[in-house]
């Protein structure tokens, strides 16, 4: 949590701000015995379990957006109001999706070591694509993915979107320039695949082979939503095969990879430890906003 938010909560309440906990989850429990409120990011797993050993607690805050770590039935039941960032990291998301598919249109990140080393590959990397006048599919049109929708619009792409919680009258369509139409017609439009769903039980694989198959050879496909909603084998045969044009990856299904991902060694592969949403900026106004919810909540 950003320095400032911290102090903000200590004018209020005794607070232990320790990111090692994250490790510790026996230590955590033990802590959180006398906690009113408690505070994570994305890897500390707020279970049924844990909330049993959190008596006094009443509030989960929740420093980013994806809620797949939070057992939000358990909180219900026992009247634990959870405080997520809403909205304070999706022009951070946004920019990295922008970012990854010009860099995978063009091709040109691979050559940064090959010129190092004095190799000229021009012609091997004459065959980039522009975004402007592509088309780019965005898969969940909630907070993160209009955004997206709206920068990609910028660069002059044409979007089309899928989203089967939005009815296809809804204003967001017409508002942000999408298309909205059917997951199927959107993944074969598309030149770009972003992703920007929450992992839940029916986004599970919801890109698997099938799903893949259908992607033009030279579409470029985004993940920034969770591990779980793209199935890791497939994407990696894809890629090896050539049946894609490149893939960028900021979450996984296990983080961090294991030995033996099948990510590793893949090409036109770009890889990133979920810092998607994680700027200097966005991480100030994801703590400040959670640091007054959950001050909100406990003086209230
Ligand atoms: P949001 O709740 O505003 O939007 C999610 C949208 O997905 C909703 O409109 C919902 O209707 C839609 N949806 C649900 N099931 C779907 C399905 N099967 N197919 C298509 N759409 C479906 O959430 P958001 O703020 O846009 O964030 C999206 C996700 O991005 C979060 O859940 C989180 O997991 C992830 N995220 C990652 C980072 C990062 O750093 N990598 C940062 C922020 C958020």
């Amino acid at each position: 949590m950003d320095a400032p938010a911290v102090d903000s909560l200590r004018r209020h309440f005794d607070v232990l701000a320790d990111a090692s906990l994250v490790d510790e989850p026996d230590r955590l429990r033990g802590l959180l015995v006398e906690a009113d409120a408690l505070i994570v990011r994305n890897r500390t797993q707020v279970t049924a379990a844990l909330l049993d050993d959190a008596p006094r607690l009443s509030v989960v805050g929740r420093l980013g957006v994806g809620l797949d770590n939070i057992a939000l039935g358990a909180c219900r039941e026992r009247g634990v109001q959870v405080f997520p960032a809403t909205g304070a990291n999706a022009a951070a998301v946004a920019e990295y999706v922008i970012a990854t598919s010009l860099l995978l249109l063009r091709g040109a990140y691979l050559s940064s070591t090959a010129v190092a080393q004095g190799q000229w590959p021009r012609s091997a990397l004459s065959n980039g694509r522009e975004a402007a006048g592509g088309t780019m599919a965005v898969i969940g049109f909630g907070g993160i993915g209009r955004l997206v929708a709206q920068l990609a619009r910028g660069i002059g792409m044409g979007v089309v979107g899928y989203d089967p919680q939005l009815p296809a009258d809804a204003a967001c369509w017409q508002e942000t320039g999408t298309r909205g139409m059917s997951f199927d017609d959107a993944l074969r439009a598309a030149d770009v695949v972003t992703v920007h769903v929450p992992l839940v039980e029916t986004t599970h694989n919801l890109l698997g082979p099938a799903q893949l198959k259908m992607l033009k050879p030279h579409a470029v496909l985004i993940n920034t939503s969770r591990g779980g909603v793209i199935d890791e084998n497939a994407l990696a045969d894809a890629l090896r095969q050539g049946r894609l044009g490149g893939a960028a990856l900021d979450v996984f299904a296990d983080e961090p990879l294991k030995a033996g991902s099948p990510l590793a060694g893949v090409p036109n592969l770009i890889l990133t430890p979920h810092i998607a949403g994680l700027t200097m900026q966005s991480n100030a106004r994801v703590s400040s906003l959670v640091a007054s919810r959950v001050m909100d909540a406990l003086l209230a």
